[in-house]
């Protein structure tokens, strides 16, 4: 099999990236899933936008100071300074955001000291990623493929010459490539504990850490504060955005007593809940979302309302349990302005990637805009790349074994084992136990 480019993964990233390059080339879409099963569907809160011009400092400060200042500030400035452009798309191909006569509405969450929040009820993800996905679908030179695994890189002596993948029905075959772009999300199912989808497994770190291409931060984990304590383990926990406590929710102990400042950034506001339990000896804490109001509770927030009562709670008239999980990976594959990694014609945009935005802790809604803004850019430079390689640089045959491949529960195992030994998460935090899937 060869293409012109192939892309690894359909979320955001993956998505835009497509959807930015010249319409002349073959570019094929893989998902290890179906296509609306990736963490981009599941984004609640929103994606974040420059408001206005005298926004800048406070955006570009907040992300700093979330990410207790180990971001990268170019990669800082160039998101943030790309953000109007990113949502002028969006909203062209037909994303519909809160609006109140005639105007964006913008919300609140966790460490940002004002409202820039764009939304879609409690469902922004899935409202972005289902119409970049309709668009894309209309595209004739793009081809997506369900249930179909990266599970190495081709490597050629000048760069990557592609991906090897393994079907639904179990076959391997290369699928060579001019350009090759990582998409692939997140390390949630890695943990047992997760609000990420369980397929997200860190795949591109893997096959990255395999060929020596650099990583950056490994250790970078994000744990959410809230998400819903179900006492159910092995299942995604589902989660209660930031935004509810930017909106007014209180979080409360045992006893009935608040103990905490519910706007701290993520990961403060995590180990402070962590130190309650601990002292408590409870599995959970509660959230008390009553202080928003019922209106604003069923008008912004319908499915964390919905799902609360499905799950037995109603936040309109009590406190719901909630436990910290794994939720964000600001670490990944390394790379710089352009998206680009450290090997030649391999690019990788959103979670799997870093190119140092977050710094040690991600700022709300700060995740989605960062995956558009960064796939768009790898996207036009593959573009000018493209341009510059005469169209007779064939693709020659590829080196590959497909016996390092079959047994695919022993690679999995082998892909964990890399990606957890060079991650080295906190103590504490539940690993999903290997030789179950
Ligand atoms: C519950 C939840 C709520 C969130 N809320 C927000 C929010 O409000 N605002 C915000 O900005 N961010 C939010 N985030 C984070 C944000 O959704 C993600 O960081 C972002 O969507 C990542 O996009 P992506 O394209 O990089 O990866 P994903 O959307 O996760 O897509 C990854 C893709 O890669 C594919 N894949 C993985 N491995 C392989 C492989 N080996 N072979 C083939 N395909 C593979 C998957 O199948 C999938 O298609 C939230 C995340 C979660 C889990």
């Amino acid at each position: 099999m060869k293409t012109d480019i192939v892309i690894v993964g359909c979320g955001v990233s993956g998505l835009y990236c497509a959807l930015n390059l010249p319409r002349d080339k073959q570019i094929l879409i893989i998902t290890k899933s179906d296509l609306t099963s990736s963490d981009s569907f599941l984004a609640q809160g929103g994606i974040c936008m420059l408001k206005s011009p005298e926004d800048y400092d406070s955006f570009f400060q907040d992300t700093l100071r979330a990410g207790h200042y180990e971001n990268n500030r170019e990669s800082v400035d160039i998101m943030i300074r790309s953000s109007r452009d990113v949502i002028r798309d969006l909203i062209g191909y037909g994303v519909e955001f809160a609006m109140a006569d005639g105007k964006l509405c913008f919300t609140r969450e966790g460490a940002h000291s004002t409202n820039r929040i764009l939304y879609h009820e409690d469902i922004t993800g899935e409202e972005i990623t289902s119409k970049l996905l309709a668009q894309v679908k209309k595209l004739e030179n793009v081809t997506l493929w369900e249930y179909t695994q990266m599970v190495d890189l081709l490597e050629e002596e000048d760069g990557c010459g592609g991906i090897i993948a393994r079907d639904r029905e179990g076959r391997l075959f290369p699928i060579q490539a001019r350009q090759t772009m990582l998409a692939c999300g997140g390390i949630g199912g890695l943990f047992l504990h997760s609000t990420n989808f369980p397929h997200l497994t860190g795949d591109g770190l893997a096959v990255c850490l395999k060929h020596g291409v650099r990583l950056q931060n490994p250790d970078y984990i994000q744990i959410h504060p809230t998400t819903l304590y179900t006492g159910r383990s092995k299942e995604r926990q589902f989660l209660i955005s930031e935004s509810v406590r930017g909106e007014g929710a209180l979080l409360y102990n045992q006893a009935g007593e608040r103990f905490v400042n519910e706007l701290l950034p993520r990961d403060l506001l995590t180990q402070k809940i962590y130190e309650q339990m601990e002292k408590d000896q409870t599995p959970c804490v509660w959230l008390d979302m009553r202080p928003i109001g019922e209106e604003t509770l069923r008008k912004h927030f319908p499915h964390i309302l919905e799902r609360c009562q499905q799950e037995g709670y109603d936040p309109l008239s009590e406190r719901v349990p909630i436990v910290p999980a794994q939720h964000y990976f600001m670490g990944g594959i390394w790379v710089d302005r352009y998206s680009r990694t450290s090997m030649n014609r391999l690019y990788a945009a959103g979670e799997t990637s870093c190119n140092g935005v977050h710094g040690a802790n991600r700022l709300a809604s700060n995740s989605l805009l960062e995956s558009l803004v960064f796939a768009k850019r790898a996207a036009l430079h593959m573009t000018a790349q493209e341009q510059n390689t005469p169209e007779e640089k064939t693709l020659g045959e590829p080196v590959w074994n497909p016996e390092a491949y079959r047994d695919s529960r022993k690679l999995e195992e082998e892909y964990k084992t890399i990606v957890l030994r060079e991650m080295n998460p906190p103590s504490g935090i539940p690993l999903w136990p290997f030789g179950q899937n």
